[in-house]
């Protein structure tokens, strides 16, 4: 497809926009490399079903249900209350269930329950999920109060403080009826004091309760989600025999046992290999990786994506990487909590090849893995940037009108205008390759001390890394900012998206929940609470518009600086109640008055808050005897289609998992 050509942009529907994104230099991959990007591909897609059981108990079946009704509804298509159900089913497909994928509140439907019966009645019985000798009518009073009532799974994820975490959050980790008490208990009796080399303790499991006593029920072939695992393990094993290098392949290899055996001491051993393993372009994530569905941060969603390398933009990354040394022992940070050796901080640029499980299609921009902090503090961690994503986000958001109608003035927005792209880009750069990695924990210190305020104290961590490095004259001099004026653009927006427009994606009357939401609230609003103090910032109002004002930003370069420093020590320390006062006192609550100001705003500009991409579809090219020639890309697919023929091909799990 030509480039100019190419639509970033596809539908709009709620509060979501879907892009597309191009999977640049992809023809010029050798056949074995597109072979490879294939197999994973096929890998990254299988999981899928894991992912849609894990956000809820139910989801599966609803979205058997939803799509039995959206492929046979035999009624008028065109009237508001069918188009309201396609609404609700795409943003269920947007959120691999039926909570906000972001929010984590349950979607509300706004057609009504009659709507759905009937559909249901005209729906053909060999559609829909019925388990043995189950009516539609079964089917109904089974789902619709889970897809109605409000008070039912109302969130999938709760990090009230104070509540029982497990008992008010849906997400099907843990079988209903088991307390967070209990559930901590269990874990905190198989961890070993001293242990210096923990696993990753209840990772890759549902915990149960069987006659009275907590059980896991492993993720492995043999285990829960057996039958996703086989497929993927198919599709890995097919990887392995095309792999760029026989480490690649011993990577493959390993994954696989992980997958066969459960056993997360394999895990690590993985883990570690696939650290080491730098020389093959491609590369990818399949599997039980990050745990932000979990109330309790010890769960992993499944996930699963390919790539290859941006050789040219890789460039950008090296050098704060091979500079990693510098970084860490110049930072603000307490010298206990430095590293003295940076190992292995690896950081490249890459180009998304596909999307799966909890990466799609919402996908994070940047990832840096593994999170296991031993392996991390003695092998390092690969830390990557999706070029490609990028691209498209800033392609889709020109000219949108957002900035205009946020930015306090012209001269400000000259300024973002210029740099803010670059800054954006090494920022997520610094704080991916050098910001996680940097800092240890003390010896002794669990690295879970911090329970449900790790994730957020984690993310302002790496934040303020490369919020105070932005301002580094070292920058300057690796050639990765212009000036020295670049900074203030990202600091400019960073402390704007804090302070104001972060909250659009928040309702009315709720909380901020999202870690990374609550570690960019904590960061701007503890840092504008003491530069307004000193006179470095203020907000202005104008045409009754709320707008920030800064006015000194080297007063915000030490700021960060002085917060870095303490949030080190708080992760270091494994100080859980510093933690908790910083994330309930900045990260957390929103002013109604200022909140309601910026959605009104932000809905007369008419922008959908979140985006996720539409994958590629990828088509196998053969001669007459049916040897592989090439593999291509279409980018044609509509979401609908796609989705549906996921639930097709993919449909790896039976309706119900436990
Ligand atoms: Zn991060």
């Amino acid at each position: 497809m030509d480039n100019n050509q190419f639509q970033y942009t596809d539908e709009r529907f709620a509060d979501l926009q879907m892009l597309r994104y191009q999977v640049t230099d992809f023809e010029s991959l050798s056949l074995q490399q597109k072979k490879l990007l294939y197999y994973l591909s096929e890998a990254a897609l299988s999981g899928r079903d894991i992912l849609w059981d894990q956000n809820g108990r139910f989801n599966l079946r609803i979205r058997k249900t939803l799509e039995a009704v959206y492929c046979s509804y035999k009624g008028n298509r065109k009237l508001p209350e069918f188009q309201k159900f396609c609404v609700y089913l795409k943003r269920v497909w947007f959120s691999n269930g039926i909570h906000h994928h972001y929010g984590c509140n349950k979607i509300q439907p706004e057609f009504s329950e009659a709507f759905l019966r009937e559909a249901i009645e005209q729906t053909d019985s060999k559609d829909l999920p019925l388990t043995d000798g189950q009516s539609k009518e079964d089917l109904c009073r089974l789902l619709f109060p889970v897809i109605f009532d409000p008070t039912v799974m109302p969130k999938r994820v709760n990090q009230a403080d104070g509540e029982d975490l497990l008992l008010t959050s849906s997400c099907n980790y843990y079988a209903p009826g088991i307390t967070q008490k209990e559930a901590e208990a269990f874990y905190n009796a198989q961890k070993e004091e001293n242990d210096l080399h923990p696993i990753m303790y209840g990772m890759n499991s549902r915990l149960v309760k069987e006659h009275g006593e907590l059980k896991e029920k492993v993720w492995k072939q043999d285990g829960l989600y057996g039958q996703a695992i086989e497929k993927i393990v198919y599709w890995l094993d097919k990887a392995a025999t095309v792999a760029e290098t026989p480490k690649q392949e011993q990577v493959l290899r390993k994954l696989i046992e992980f997958y066969q055996t459960g056993d997360l001491k394999t895990f690590d051993e993985y883990t570690i290999l696939w650290l080491q393993e730098q020389e093959a372009r491609i590369d990818f994530t399949n599997g039980f990786t990050e745990s932000y569905g979990d109330p309790l941060g010890m769960k992993a969603s499944w996930e699963g994506y390919a790539n290859f390398k941006d050789l040219k933009a890789t460039e950008r990354t090296e050098k704060l990487s091979s500079n990693a040394q510098w970084f860490e022992d110049h930072s603000p940070v307490d010298a206990r909590f430095k590293k003295t050796c940076c190992k292995g901080v690896s950081a490249k640029v890459i180009t998304a090849a596909i999307l799966g499980g909890d990466l799609y299609p919402s996908s994070a921009i940047g990832i840096n893995l593994p999170n296991s902090n031993w392996v991390r503090a003695e092998y390092g961690s690969k830390s990557v940037t999706i070029g490609n994503l990028t691209d498209a986000y800033n392609k889709a958001a020109q000219g949108n009108g957002f900035r205009e109608e946020f930015v306090e003035n012209e001269e400000t927005c000259q300024l973002l205008k210029r740099y803010e792209d670059t800054c954006d880009d090494l920022h997520t750069d610094l704080h991916e390759c050098l910001g996680h990695g940097s800092g240890k924990l003390l010896p002794g210190v669990d690295p879970d001390a911090l329970k449900a305020y790790g994730s957020t104290i984690e993310e302002a961590r790496a934040d303020l890394f490369g919020l105070y490095y932005l301002a580094d004259e070292k920058l300057v001099e690796l050639g990765l900012t212009p000036d020295l004026e670049a900074y203030k653009a990202q600091y400019y927006s960073y402390m704007m998206n804090g302070l104001l427009t972060q909250a659009v994606r928040i309702e009315p009357g709720k909380d901020i929940e999202e870690a990374h939401m609550r570690n960019r609230a904590l960061i701007a609003r503890w840092t504008f609470e003491r530069a307004e103090q000193r006179q470095a910032a203020w907000m202005v109002r104008k045409n009754n518009k709320t707008y920030l004002h800064i006015q000194d930003y080297s007063v915000l370069r030490e700021l960060f600086g002085t917060l870095l420093k303490e949030i080190q020590r708080i992760k270091s320390e494994g100080d859980f109640e510093a933690a908790r006062k910083l994330v309930e006192n900045y990260g957390i609550k929103l002013d109604p008055t200022l909140h309601e100001e910026i959605l009104e705003r932000y809905r007369k500009l008419d922008l959908a808050p979140y985006k996720g991409f539409i994958n590629p579809r990828y088509e196998i090219i053969t001669d007459k005897d049916g040897n592989w020639t090439d593999v291509k890309l279409h980018y044609d697919e509509a979401y609908d289609t796609q989705m549906l023929r996921y639930s097709k091909d993919y449909a790896t799990l039976p309706y119900i998992n436990d």
